[in-house]
């Protein structure tokens, strides 16, 4: 599966929700958990890989990956806490954000089975961020608007300069090819 990243209109859709959790979420649930370790991300939601449904993945360290179809938040605590986020569809930025530091949410899994959690610290926190995505917010959404305007600019210079930089790799291959045509074409 592939990410998209910030710009991407999909990041804003509200999800839909999941009409029937049929044998195709299994696979889907999967295909999730995959992407979401071959990112080293402790979360991915559908809407990121292009999967306009309710449903996201999360892995903790020290607990099994946790597939999450139609979520609901159905507690907040009254305390919150400030912890640095970051998200596999904004690349390079961290930013502290404020989150209920509780939360209790009901949910089903991909085999159909619905189930209550309470969590706490950074389950919840990445249970809130993943279920935000489904809503079609981001992390960057929820800060102040002038540190998002700032946080925006910074993502895009670093994206220009990556592309510059890929364009310029892939110039360098295409030379490079070109003079070993070239060499071949001397040595014959
Ligand atoms: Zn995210």
């Amino acid at each position: 599966m592939q990410i998209l990243t910030l710009g991407n209109e999909n990041l804003k859709q509200k999800a839909l929700p999941v009409k029937k959790i049929g044998l195709e979420y299994l696979k889907i649930a999967e295909e999730l958990i995959n992407t979401l370790h071959a990112e080293e991300g402790i979360g991915l939601a559908g809407p990121q890989v292009g999967i306009s449904e309710r449903i996201f993945a999360i892995h903790i360290e020290e607990d099994e990956p946790r597939i999450f179809i139609n979520p609901s938040i159905i507690e907040t605590s009254q305390e919150t806490v400030s912890f640095e986020e970051g998200c596999l569809s904004i690349p390079g930025i961290y930013c502290d954000v404020i989150r209920p530091k509780s939360i209790k949410v009901q949910a089903w899994n991909e085999k159909g089975r619905s189930f209550v959690l309470e969590a706490t610290g950074i389950a919840a926190r990445v249970i809130l961020h993943e279920y935000d995505h489904l809503e079609g917010i981001l992390f960057i959404d929820r800060l102040p608007e002038q540190k998002r305007n700032r946080v925006i600019e910074k993502f895009e210079k670093t994206r220009t300069k990556e592309n510059k930089k890929a364009q310029r790799a892939a110039e360098k291959v295409r030379k490079e090819t070109l003079n070993s045509d070239i060499n071949q074409g001397s040595n014959t």
